[in-house]
């Protein structure tokens, strides 16, 4: 990030715009709604500028540009349509320390002016640095669409609810959990719409039934990595939490979608390294939740899939506190989708296992017997490490050495990875592929053949 996002002070601040021409014109028409004292230097302005000038509204001085006119200026706009004389504005403005904004000369401005959504006092600025206008004025005109008129009345009436929140949820982090649930739900843009006085029952109805003093933990899935794998129950969640703690496997793209303002505690454990133990996670969440907050667990895929989520469970609940789950797209399902196959097919399958390569002792031992019949089929999660045992399994117990497999790596994830592979070859792709990323075998499951080779982006 080359330009930091401020909300610049401008009541009382003289900013500076040299020219009178389409370039000033266009940057007065953001400036003029501001609070500063605007002064605009040219021999010759545009009917626009003079309109202004006469309503008062900006100061035209009628000469050229000299330099003492940037004297006491908090911003400088050099928007004349001549380049050269806008490079020596901006050059002598940074000689003094002044920020300028140079009409057209990405490198000579210290400051550049964000394209903006105006539901003041709400304010959305769209920035690209400069690097795609066209995709800011599409964001631009979507977010138009989305955010109805009404955004600043709602906004001015919640300023006025906050004192009466406040008096009765002296914590903060009690008040960003109470305006989190009243704007976290369904339809934010249909929320902004409601009338200040349903606004104002919606905030009484909630405060009633607040219950400052209990804690709880949710078990949240947070799918397989990709956040449109996210259900809105996931996102109002991490948006209402006041501690997250989340597992390795949780993708970065999710883990933003909590509030700034949140604890974030880190509780991966990284197979065969020393990390945190089953009992300090219980620790954490019985704690937190002890302490009041809102606690969300965040684990990767489906909280109830591998996750060790009944010990957590069984935890909170010897203290009393309630627990909730929030189910997730299991990793299988995503990597099923990713190849298109249908887990269960009538006629060929009645059943799948999900199986994991690992448990307490080492490689995991399964109903070999069953798995290796024609028609067993499994997902296997944390199976990397235990391919070549499972296919030796396998294959000791008669399954077929031609029996297609397939490993779908970060399933979901920008840098997916599928390999199409047999029993017999197994681990020796999976080594060749170079494996290090969460993934899962489809035993039993191959590609399924399209009309089309391409394959679809997720
Ligand atoms: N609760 C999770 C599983 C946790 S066990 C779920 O329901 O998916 C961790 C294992 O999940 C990993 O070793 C890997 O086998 C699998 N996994 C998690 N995310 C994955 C992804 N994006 N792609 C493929 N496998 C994934």
């Amino acid at each position: 990030m080359q330009y930091l996002p401020i909300h610049f002070d401008t009541r009382g601040a003289k900013i500076l715009v040299v020219g009178g021409g389409p370039a000033a014109e266009a940057k007065l028409r953001t400036l003029l709604k501001t609070e500063a004292n605007i002064v605009v230097v040219d021999t010759e302005v545009g009917p626009e500028i003079a309109r202004w000038a006469e309503q008062g509204r900006l100061d035209w001085q009628n000469r050229d540009y000299k330099e003492t006119d940037l004297d006491g200026a908090a911003l400088v706009y050099a928007a004349t349509e001549d380049d050269v004389v806008n490079a020596v504005i901006a050059k002598t403005a940074t000689s003094r320390q002044i920020p300028v904004n140079a009409a057209d000369q990405k490198d000579a401005c210290k400051f550049i002016t964000p394209a903006l959504v105006d539901r003041a006092p709400v304010l959305v600025s769209i920035g690209t640095e400069g690097t795609s206008p066209a995709l800011a004025r599409a964001l631009k005109a979507d977010l138009e669409t989305r955010l109805p008129p009404e955004t600043g009345a709602f906004a001015l009436k919640t300023k006025t609810l906050r004192d009466k929140v406040k008096l009765l949820l002296p914590s903060l982090s009690d008040r960003q959990r109470f305006w989190a649930r009243i704007l976290g739900g369904r339809d934010l843009s249909a929320q902004l719409r409601v009338s200040p006085e349903a606004l104002e029952a919606q905030v009484e109805a909630e405060l009633k039934e607040q219950d400052q003093s209990a804690g709880k933990v949710l078990l949240v899935g947070a799918g397989p990595g990709n956040p449109d794998y996210l259900t809105t129950a996931a996102r109002r969640a991490l948006h209402a939490a006041d501690v997250i703690v989340y597992d390795r496997l949780v993708s970065d793209s999710v883990l933003e979608l909590g509030r700034r303002e949140a604890e974030y505690v880190y509780v991966g454990k990284t197979p065969g390294e020393p990390s945190i133990g089953q009992p300090a996670i219980n620790d954490i969440l019985v704690e937190k939740a002890l302490a009041g907050f809102s606690v969300v667990r965040l684990k990767s895929g489906d909280p109830l899939i591998f996750g060790r989520a009944d010990e957590e469970i069984e935890a909170l609940q010897a203290h009393d506190i309630p627990v909730q789950i929030i189910p997730g797209i299991t990793s299988a399902a995503a990597a099923a989708a990713a190849i298109n196959a249908s887990l269960t097919t009538r006629g060929t399958n009645k059943a799948i296992s999900l199986l994991t390569g690992h448990d307490a002792k080492g490689f995991a031992e399964q109903d070999w017997v069953s798995l290796a019949r024609p028609e067993g089929r499994a997902a296997v999660y944390m199976g990397v490490g235990a391919a070549r045992f499972i296919q030796g399994r396998l294959m000791l117990h008669g399954a077929d050495a031609d029996r297609p497999v397939t490993v779908v790596e970060n399933a979901s994830r920008e840098n997916q990875i599928i390999i199409y592979t047999t029993l017999r070859n197994l681990s020796d792709d999976i080594a060749n592929a170079g494996i290090s990323g969460p993934a899962i075998l489809l035993i039993g499951y191959a590609e399924r053949l399209s009309s089309s080779k391409e394959r679809l982006a997720v």
